[in-house]
C-alpha cells in the first residue's frame, strides 16, 4: 500500500513512534531526503514518495556532550555524565544526525569513525505524553 502521508517532520516522528524509519524520496531524479521534504532540492520535482530505511549505517562524526539541552539534562546526562550525538550514514545514502548509543560516552577517545550502527528507536514518557527519539546503537 502506498504512503499518503505528509512529508514533514510530523509523520517522520509518527513513523518513528511506529518504529519506521522513513525517508522521502524524488520519483524523478531519486534524490532521498531525511528528514523527509516535499520538494526536491535537485530538480524542483514535488513528487516525492516514502522509502523505508533498513537502519544500517555507520558513523561518519560525533560529539559528545556534556552540557545538553533540558530535556536531555532531566534525563540524568550532565558534567559528569556525557552523552554522544553524531551523524550517521546510512546505507541508502542519506545522512542523518541522532544520539549514539552503546558507545562509551565517558572515554571519548573509545568512539570510533566508521563504527557500524543501527537504528534503535528511543522511547521516553508514559502514555499520551510518550514520544520516540531517534537513536543509532553500536552493532555488535
Ligand atoms: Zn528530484
Amino acid at each position: 500500500m502506498m504512503e499518503t502521508r505528509e512529508f514533514n517532520a510530523a509523520s517522520f516522528n509518527k513513523f518513528l513512534s511506529e518504529k519506521k524509519l522513513m525517508a522521502s524520496q524524488c520519483k524523478k531524479c531519486h534524490a532521498m531526503y531525511l528528514p523527509p521534504r516535499p520538494l526536491c532540492t535537485h530538480c524542483y520535482s514535488s513528487e516525492m514518495e516514502w522509502v523505508g530505511l533498513k537502519g544500517q549505517g555507520t558513523l561518519t562524526a560525533y560529539t559528545v556532550i556534556a552540557v545538553g539541552p533540558t530535556f536531555m539534562v532531566e534525563e540524568g546526562y550532565d558534567r559528569k555524565n556525557h552523552y554522544c550525538s553524531g551523524i550517521v550514514q546510512l546505507e541508502e545514502g542519506p545522512k542523518i544526525s541522532a544520539r549514539i548509543t552503546g558507545v562509551d560516552s565517558k572515554k571519548p577517545e573509545t568512539i570510533k569513525i566508521g563504527t557500524p550502527l543501527e537504528v534503535d528507536f528511543l522511547e521516553k514518557g508514559e502514555g499520551e505524553n510518550k514520544k520516540t527519539f531517534l537513536a543509532f546503537r553500536k552493532r555488535s
